[in-house]
């Protein structure tokens, strides 16, 4: 007999951008695979994580935020996120509870509870920062939330501190399907180890540059050698004007230093080897409205 879980699965988690997806995808899967930052938009990979445990494999999938479209690169976030929902056996939504001054859902979710509406997945509300919320603020929301949607179950947690978590990973061995395990139990994400290191670089510079540059930047990694005591990664950056290139730069290289040392700790950390990273900034004139180079920099036509 072999031990394989006898549940398994895909979950999506979907909301608006700030929410803490990010932050609660790292806290189940107990280590950071997907990049968090204070600010929104950060998310563009759909980044797995698997959790395996003796009843269940859960592969969880942060979907980018939805908001409303004004670009093509806006398009195909809204049109990637809504297509990880359609095979996914089991979907969070997440969202904070109103705060004291809002009467109503806002705009944002109710765009995302109207999408929900056309899918026959399993939904769950995940009400995310309590922390920050009283008891009673939090307990009319959950009312308000489910008159406006049929949840198949309503969960108060806070991903920061932890609390509520137990709940969600309780879902996974009850609502899943009976299914094969997809993958082996010690990995963490499928994610190929240079789109998690892209990710990192691309996480510094929307920590430290994010005012000035919006948008952010496009990281490649070209290429990727490991020896046995080492690891050399070079990437570039692709920005779209030669005012963000200098902002990335910064004074006699300071950001890019920054950056740079930055990511390389939070690589190290998560391949356990040490690295060498050595970033290139290179201006791709309007590379968030040209098909071609959004294909190129990893966003999927939809
Ligand atoms: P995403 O855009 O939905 O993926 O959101 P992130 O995971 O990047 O989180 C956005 C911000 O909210 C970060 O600054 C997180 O630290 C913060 N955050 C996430 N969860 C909680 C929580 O439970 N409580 C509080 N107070 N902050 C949180
Ligand atoms: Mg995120």
């Amino acid at each position: 007999m072999n031990n394989s879980p006898q549940k398994s699965g895909f979950v999506a988690l979907i909301g608006k951008p700030n929410v803490g997806k990010s932050t609660l995808l790292n806290k189940l899967i107990g280590q950071a695979i997907s990049i968090t930052a204070d600010k929104p938009q950060t998310t563009r990979n759909r980044i797995r994580g698997i959790i395996t445990e003796s009843d269940y494999q859960a592969v969880i999938l942060d979907t980018p935020g939805i908001h409303l479209p004004r670009n093509e690169l806006h398009r195909r976030i809204i049109q990637y996120a809504v297509q990880s929902l359609q095979d996914t056996d089991l979907l969070f939504f997440i969202t904070e509870p109103l705060s004291k001054n809002q009467n109503s859902i806002s705009e944002l979710d109710q765009l995302v509870i109207e999408k929900l509406r056309e899918l026959s997945t399993k939904i769950i509300l995940v009400l995310n920062k309590i922390d920050l919320y009283t008891p009673d603020q939090i307990l009319q929301s959950i009312s308000k939330f489910n008159d406006s949607f049929d949840f198949l179950e309503t969960v108060p947690i806070s991903a920061l501190k932890n609390k509520g978590l137990d709940i969600l990973k309780s879902f996974f061995s009850k609502y899943l399907p009976e299914g094969i395990q997809y993958f082996p139990e010690d990995q963490m994400t499928d994610l190929p180890e240079r789109v998690l290191v892209a990710e990192f670089v691309r996480e510094q510079i929307m920590r430290h540059c994010f005012h000035e540059i919006p948008y952010g930047a496009a990281v490649i990694v070209e290429s990727f050698e490991e020896s046995e005591s080492l690891i050399k990664i070079y990437a570039t950056i692709h920005v779209e004007k030669k005012s963000h290139k200098k902002i990335v730069i910064g004074k006699n290289g300071s950001m890019l230093k920054k950056v740079g040392q930055r990511a390389r700790v939070k690589i190290e950390g998560l391949l356990g080897k040490k690295i060498y990273l050595s970033l290139h900034v290179k201006i791709s004139v309007n590379w968030i409205n040209n098909p071609r180079k959004l294909s190129e920099f990893g966003y999927p036509k939809s």
